[in-house]
C-alpha cells in the first residue's frame, strides 16, 4: 500500500493540534503534505482544563479562517479554490480512545475521560480525529519524515516524558487498551533508591533519561542548558548526558527484541541534543541487543519533523487515514 505525498494541487486540508503539556502547537496542513499556516502559543495550563480547551477551540477557529482565506484568496484559480477543509485531528498527552475521540486521562492537561471529539465538532461542524500525543508523532514521521521508507519501526518521543509509538506493517499499533507503546515506564533501574516516576513505580525509563530526569541530576532547570554546558566541555553534564543516553539504549534494545523493527526514530525535545547522544544509545544498542534482532535494523534516527510532527501527525488522522488507522481498538 503506498503512503505519503499524494501530489494533487488544490487537494485536502485539516487542521492539525498537538496539545502539549507545555505548548499548544497547531498546523494547517494539505493533503500533498504542505504546511499552509501555523500557530503556537504556551498551553494555559495553570488556568485549569476548561481554558485549556477554550485556547485550542480558539487556534483551531484561526487556523480554519486561515484555510477559507487561502481559499479566498484562490478564487481566479480553480485548482485552489476547490481546496475541501475535511477535518481536524488532536493530538493529547496521555492515553486516548481514539476510536471514540475520548481523553481517558491527561494529568498534563486536567482531563479525564473528556470527550474531545464531540466538543471539536459541535464547535466546527467538521469531522474530528484524537489520538495520544505521541501516537501522533509517529504517524507524522510515517507520513512526511523520518519513518517514510520503514513498514515496521519505532518512534520514541523523549521530553519532559518518554513514550514511543510503534508501526507494525505500516499501521499503528495502538493496543486494545490504547495503551501501547508506553515505553517510558519499562522498569530499568532495579535499586531499592532509584527515582521515582510520575507514575508511582520506581526506576522507569522516563524516570531516569527523560528531559526531566536529565535536569534533575545535572541540578540544571531543563535538559536543553544540560545539553549546552555539554557542549561547552562541562564534565558532569556530559557525564549526566552519556548515562541518561545509556538508559536510553537500554530500553530502545528492549524494543528492538520485542518488534524487530527496520527502524528506530527519536524525536522530541531531548533529541535536539542528538549529537551527545545519539553516538551513546547507537553504542548502547550495538553492544546489548540479541544479534539476530540487530541484524534486521537498518538503524536509529533523529525524527525528521521537529517540534511539528505531532500536529502532522493529527492532521493526518484525517487526511491520510491509510497511514492512520485504528488498529488494535477493540471492535
Ligand atoms: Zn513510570
Amino acid at each position: 500500500v503506498a503512503r505519503g505525498r499524494l501530489a494533487r494541487p488544490g487537494g485536502r486540508l485539516a487542521v492539525g493540534i498537538d496539545l502539549g503539556g507545555t505548548t499548544l502547537n497547531g498546523l494547517l496542513v494539505g493533503e500533498d503534505g504542505g504546511l499552509l499556516a501555523r500557530r503556537r502559543r504556551a498551553t494555559p495550563k495553570a488556568e485549569g482544563a476548561e481554558a485549556v480547551l477554550a485556547a485550542v477551540r480558539d487556534m483551531a477557529a484561526e487556523l480554519l479562517a486561515e484555510a477559507h482565506a487561502l481559499k479566498d484568496s484562490a478564487a481566479g484559480a480553480p485548482a485552489l479554490a476547490s481546496r475541501e477543509i475535511i477535518g481536524l485531528g488532536f493530538g493529547i498527552p496521555g492515553p486516548v480512545d481514539a476510536e471514540r475521540g475520548v481523553c481517558l486521562f491527561s494529568p498534563n492537561l486536567g482531563w479525564r475521560d473528556l470527550d474531545v471529539a464531540s466538543y471539536f465538532r459541535q464547535a466546527f461542524d467538521l469531522p474530528v480525529c484524537v489520538d495520544n500525543d505521541v501516537r501522533a508523532a509517529t504517524l507524522g514521521e510515517a507520513w512526511l519524515g523520518a519513518g517514510r521508507p520503514y513498514r515496521t519501526f519505532i518512534c520514541l518521543t523523549v521530553g519532559t516524558g518518554i513514550g514511543a509509538g510503534v508501526m507494525l506493517d505500516g499501521r499503528l499499533w495502538r493496543g486494545p487498551g490504547s495503551c501501547a507503546g508506553e515505553i517510558g515506564h519499562i522498569p530499568i533501574d532495579m535499586r531499592p533508591d532509584a527515582p521515582l516516576c510520575g507514575c508511582g513505580r520506581r526506576g522507569c525509563l522516563e524516570a531516569v533519561a527523560s528531559g526531566t530526569a536529565i535536569a534533575r541530576e545535572a541540578g540544571m532547570s531543563s535538559a536543553r542548558e544540560v545539553a549546552d554546558a555539554a557542549r561547552r566541555g562541562d564534565a558532569g553534564a556530559i557525564a549526566v548526558l552519556e548515562r541518561a543516553a545509556a538508559f536510553l539504549g537500554l530500553g530502545i534494545s528492549a524494543a528492538i527484541t520485542l518488534y524487530n523493527p527496520e527502524a528506530v526514530v527519536v524525536g522530541g525535545g531531548v533529541a535536539g541534543a542528538w549529537d551527545l547522544i545519539g553516538p551513546v544509545v547507537r553504542r548502547t544498542v550495538e553492544e546489548r541487543t540479541f544479534p539476530p534482532n540487530l541484524a534486521g535494523l537498518r538503524g536509529i534516527f533523529p525524527a525528521a519533523l521537529g517540534q511539528d510532527a505531532g500536529a502532522v501527525g493529527a492532521a493526518s488522522l484525517v487526511l491520510a487515514p491509510g497511514v492512520a488507522q485504528v488498529e488494535g481498538a477493540s471492535p
